[in-house]
């Protein structure tokens, strides 16, 4: 069975980590859309080179760009068994993927939303030192991490609406240690089999 996977949540709520878990017990690609920018960004690609301005300041790259670099790499793995991190971020960008997915023969199976706090989000920031993890991240600027937790206010509650009335969405309280999150990923999962 196929099995397509997405996970959303605020800057910084440790979605990348959770999803290279998941890719691993579940044999997925991972993908994350933050990631394959900043990779288009290191080759100097044309679409890297118009992403550039917007990743440093914490804004959304136009979906043009990020729908072309995610389909580029969706190709590759013949749109299916994979796990996309970091998007959708616009209701938009959700809707297009289902349409995408659906001309495919491929379904949506399922958004998790890693659910944390403002307030946790900070301390684990504070805990890490400044930019220990993210050090080859050129955004961590304190006007791009507010910017980004902005867009994600702004944009989030739609997206987990129209998710959720479609039965798609799994909501996991990520102000936990990685293990008790995962388990609960685990589960939702293993139910979609
Ligand atoms: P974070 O989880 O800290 O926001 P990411 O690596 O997921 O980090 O994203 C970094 C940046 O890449 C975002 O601030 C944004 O500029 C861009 N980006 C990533 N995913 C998307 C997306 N789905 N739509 C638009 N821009 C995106």
């Amino acid at each position: 069975m196929s099995l397509n996977l997405f996970i959303i949540g605020a800057s910084g709520c440790g979605k990348s980590t959770q999803a290279k878990k998941i890719a691993e017990k579940y044999n997925l690609s991972h993908f994350s859309t933050g990631q394959l920018l900043r990779d288009e960004i290191a080759s100097q690609s044309q679409l890297g080179l118009d992403a550039k301005s917007y990743i440093d300041q914490g804004q959304l790259v136009p979906d043009d760009i990020v729908f072309a670099i995610l389909v580029q790499n969706l190709q590759k793995v013949d749109n299916r068994d994979f796990i996309i991190d970091g998007f959708p971020r616009l209701l938009n960008q959700g809707q297009y993927i289902e349409k995408y997915l659906a001309n495919k023969g491929q379904p949506l199976d399922l958004i998790i939303h890693l659910d944390v706090t403002v307030e946790e989000i900070q301390k684990r920031r504070a805990d890490r030192g400044d930019d220990f993890q993210d050090a080859n991240r050129t955004d961590n600027t304190p006007e791009a991490i507010a910017s980004r937790q902005k867009f994600y206010d702004d944009n989030n509650g739609p997206i987990m609406d129209y998710f959720q009335a479609k039965s798609k969405l799994f909501r996991v309280d990520g102000n936990r240690p990685v293990e008790p999150i995962f388990d609960d990923i685990v589960v939702a999962i293993d139910k979609l089999k």
